[in-house]
């Protein structure tokens, strides 16, 4: 029956604003695992919380765990055709791929670019093969024995102060966003096209890391649009505010089990 719902729902929708979460993370689905927190305390003990991302989606790739991707798929059919937008604070996959290019927004960056430890401006660069390569020797070593080279990962320096790289997302010391400000101008502008438009908001496993980014936005937006429904998929956190509840609907679930039971 919310399958029906839900699909009659985004099929009846002038437009479709997406909000990826926290339980999209691949450390979110590997966070039982016993040698993925071994690692991750390894990690954090070297002031290495910009890796923790890469590292969680090394261990839901390993075959062992197997986690995957296939709820992002599935999301992604369910909306082809449609005119949407994602936005995410989900790090650790790359999803650019998985969505529309134009219509993707990672506001919180991601493992596949890197970025002055410092936060220079105008140095974010694409991870290179011999980076990608480095990077999955330490996890493997990581992941095998439990250990961490003494060497840090060199993913080079910086041009401009010589500090080390680091991977450009959220977790890094000085996070530097420039990494995704033209898609999320391109956001804002389609946000603009929503005013007065049959909106349909997924508010997908969005938990209370980054609530600037979408759960608060996606409440007012719901609240300012007549025509608008906001559902509210969270495994804790499904409330939604007393003057929106004959326009939305809270789900306590996690976001990745919904999509794969829709
Ligand atoms: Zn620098």
């Amino acid at each position: 029956m919310e399958t029906q719902e839900i699909g009659d729902r985004i099929g009846q929708a002038e437009m479709v604003l997406v909000g990826l979460g926290e339980e999209f993370d691949p450390a979110c689905a590997v966070r039982e695992d016993v040698k993925f927190r071994r690692g991750r305390e390894l990690l954090q003990s070297r002031d290495l919380n910009w890796l923790l991302p890469a590292w969680g989606a090394y261990c839901a790739h390993r075959p062992e765990t197997s986690c995957g991707r296939p709820a992002f798929q599935k999301l992604a059919d369910m909306l082809k055709g449609k005119n949407y937008f994602v936005v995410s604070v989900s790090v650790g996959e790359g999803l650019g791929n998985v969505f529309d290019g134009g219509r993707f927004v990672a506001a919180c960056g991601g493992i596949e670019r890197k970025q002055c430890e410092k936060g220079c401006a105008g140095e974010i660069w694409p991870l290179d093969r011999e980076d990608s390569d480095l990077l999955e020797k330490l996890f493997e070593k990581l992941w095998e024995d439990g250990i961490l080279g003494e060497e840090l990962p060199g993913l080079g320096s910086c041009g401009q102060c010589g500090s080390p790289m680091v991977l450009n997302n959220v977790y890094a010391g000085h996070y530097d966003e420039s990494g995704y400000l033209d898609d999320w101008k391109r956001y804002t502008k389609w946000l603009q096209g929503t005013v007065n438009r049959r909106l349909l908001l997924l508010e997908l496993g969005v938990s209370m890391g980054f609530p600037t980014v979408i759960r608060l936005p996606f409440e007012k937006i719901a609240a300012y649009n007549q025509k608008a429904f906001l559902y509210r998929v969270n495994e804790k956190l499904c409330q939604i505010p007393t003057d929106l509840v004959s326009k939305g609907v809270g789900i306590s679930e996690n976001a990745i089990d919904w999509i794969d039971r829709l």
